[in-house]
């Protein structure tokens, strides 16, 4: 059996404090200390675009950092004071964006439950794919996404991936009809017990 090749100092990794190395760091005030020193055991996949459906713009970064315009755009009115984050945000192009330290509790999940366990920013880290419930996501996206849950499975103890929908039910959608959950099983080359919201037929 070969040893497993130590990580060069080129690969993309996360490093001490909880950061990729090849991701873009947007530093977000929007996140705290995750409670009794809890580790993330789960990978929560979302969608997002502001406004909906539209990828041209940088506002969902203004949104985690607390600089969106809210007079930009008439959907921005209701965000305002909507304090949110994600760890990680893959554009449609698949550039990884960071906005908190994966050690901290990032504040994207909301009222959610898995499997009874509540509070699910606690013990999860949140990846939000640019997009919305109602367009494919981008070839490019899968390929980040898959790096990037292989990544983070090797520095943290994470046993399972859920979709946002599937910890909160009737109170969010995403990430929606288009996410591939058999694409992302077969390229982050998991096994199938960490996606126990998906049938294994
Ligand atoms: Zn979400």
């Amino acid at each position: 059996m070969n040893a497993p090749r130590a990580p060069g100092r080129r690969d993309p990794h996360i490093d001490g404090d909880g950061w990729l190395t090849s991701a873009t760091r947007l530093p977000s005030p929007n996140f705290e200390a995750r409670p009794d020193r809890a580790v993330p055991t789960l990978i929560v996949v979302h969608n997002i675009s502001l406004p909906p459906d539209d990828f041209s713009t940088d506002s969902i970064a203004r949104f985690f950092l607390n600089t969106l315009d809210h007079d930009a755009h008439p959907y921005f009115d209701h965000l305002r004071g909507t304090r949110v984050s994600a760890h990680f945000v893959i554009r449609r192009g698949g550039a990884i964006e960071q906005f908190v330290s994966c050690d901290e509790r990032a504040w994207h999940a909301g009222v959610s439950s898995f499997f009874g366990r509540e509070r699910c920013n606690d013990f999860s880290i949140g990846i939000e794919l640019e997009g919305s419930d109602h367009v494919p996501f981008e070839d490019a996206q899968y390929d980040a996404l898959a790096a990037l849950v292989r990544i983070v499975v090797k520095r943290y103890p994470i046993d399972a991936l859920a979709g946002h929908s599937d910890i909160a039910p009737g109170r969010k959608t995403d990430p929606g009809p288009h996410f591939d959950w058999q694409r992302l099983r077969h390229e982050s080359a998991l096994p199938p017990s960490f996606f126990p919201f998906q049938s294994h037929d």
